[in-house]
């Protein structure tokens, strides 16, 4: 079977991929989440005018003449107004927050002004209008500021409060079931064999696909027999996964067992093997309404993969948008590269500031085993298929690891 493309198998990867319900979450817990709907304002902020410093609110007509000495009347606080409104030749004592007395058009801030007793003498003109929050200066209501498919933050989350919301609609969470395969498998923490490994893809990718706004459910690990794999891949479903992830199992030796088993429980396969490097032995699937991604038991062609293309479909499961996920950025490389082959290469490398265009070095070794540069790097370098050989200095693209380093730049 031919090499499937990476653009063309996560463009099948995404197709059709659409968000399946919703659900009111409180701000709380809406941190990440995907809004449903727009959300317009349902009042006006601020809600009157009002003052935004400590002083005196007076009519300018009263400083036609200066020096004005004027009586306080009354005071306004935040959240207390006066108890009238301000008459010629009087001031009102007012602090920040408060809203604005009636009548008044001026506030002179109290740096301004000398008191004494119950009066307060201004000697310089004092203009109109400043130091005034003019209401709905923020927002006003019915105004929608918020739109559907927003990953909302933190900043969000206080918009959102500040225009009267509680609680806001948002995409529910896709849930994704993850499934570790392998004989030679223990978990994190366990007493490990020599010929044993720990199944640390399963940690990784749980953390990627929580962060990227998806539930994580963990099927533990399967061993290398077509039952225990059928076995997983029924508590996937009885979990009501969307998505399930294998990791492992997904090559042509006699121990991959996870096409057969997919195979044997009718799942329809998209394509399997794709012309990437880490990540050649790729496999795409349907299996009734869930999506099945076999991934590469190396770990960091797992967490590869999991970036390049399962992060993308958590977005579009999540009504939000995939393209966050494959933006790519320029840089010129920190070493020389050979000439690549037909795979898409996806470097581990380190990201430097450079004169003008950052510097991304790749790691010498790109073993698909060595988890410790994968920790070290913050950047992928991309090589297209056939890319001739490059030098040191000449440019180059990659994509953030970190997925959060995307999100700036949306
Ligand atoms: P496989 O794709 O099953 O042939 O596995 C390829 C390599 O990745 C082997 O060296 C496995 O031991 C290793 N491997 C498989 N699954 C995991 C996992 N969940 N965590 C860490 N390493 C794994
Ligand atoms: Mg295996």
């Amino acid at each position: 079977m031919a090499l499937t493309p990476v653009t063309e198998a996560l463009r099948q990867i995404l197709s059709d991929a659409a968000p399946s319900g919703e659900e009111l979450v409180p701000l709380e817990q809406a941190d990440g989440r995907v809004l449903a709907a727009p959300l317009a304002a349902r009042r006006d902020q601020p809600p009157a005018d009002m003052s935004a410093m400590d002083g005196y609110a007076v009519r300018q007509s009263s400083l036609a003449r200066l020096p004005a000495t004027l009586a306080v009347v009354d005071v306004a606080a935040a959240g207390h107004a006066a108890s009238r409104p301000v008459g010629e030749v009087e001031a009102i004592r007012i602090f920040t927050g408060a809203p604005l007395p009636e009548n008044a058009d001026t506030i002179v801030i109290q740096e301004n002004c000398s008191r004494s007793g119950d009066r307060i003498t201004i000697t310089e003109p004092q203009p109109a209008g400043r130091h005034i929050r003019r209401k709905g200066l923020d927002f006003s209501a019915g105004r929608t500021l918020l739109p559907a498919g927003r990953v909302l933050g933190p900043h969000d989350i206080s918009l959102a409060a500040a225009m009267g919301h509680g609680a806001v609609s948002c995409r529910t969470r896709p849930r994704v079931a993850i499934l570790s395969t392998g004989d030679e498998l223990v978990r994190a923490g366990e007493p490990a064999g020599p010929s044993q490994i720990v199944a640390s893809n399963a940690y990784g990718v749980a953390a990627l696909v929580r962060r990227a706004g998806a539930d994580a459910i963990d099927l533990g690990i399967a061993r290398d027999t077509e039952q225990a794999l059928a076995d997983a891949i029924d508590r996937a479903r009885q979990a009501r996964a969307d998505v399930l992830i294998t990791l492992g199992g997904a090559s042509v030796g006699d121990h991959d067992l996870v096409g057969p088993a997919l195979k044997t429980a009718g799942a329809e396969m998209d394509f399997w093997k794709i012309a990437m490097r880490p990540g050649k032995p790729l496999m795409s699937a349907r299996l009734a309404g869930m999506r099945v991604l076999g991934l590469p038991g190396n770990p960091v062609s797992s967490l590869v993969c999991t970036r390049i293309f399962v992060l993308p479909l958590i977005a579009a499961l999540a009504g939000a948008d995939p393209s966050i996920y494959s933006r790519r950025h320029n840089a010129v490389l920190g070493r020389a590269l050979p000439e690549n082959d037909q795979r898409e290469d996806y470097l581990r490398a380190k990201l430097s500031p450079g004169e003008s265009v950052p510097v991304a070095t790749p790691f010498a070794s790109q073993d698909s085993s060595m988890l410790a540069t994968l920790a070290e790097a913050n950047i992928l370098v991309i090589r297209p298929p056939y890319a001739p050989a490059a030098s040191a200095g000449s440019s180059c693209e990659f994509i953030y690891l970190d997925i959060s380093a995307s999100a700036p730049l949306l």
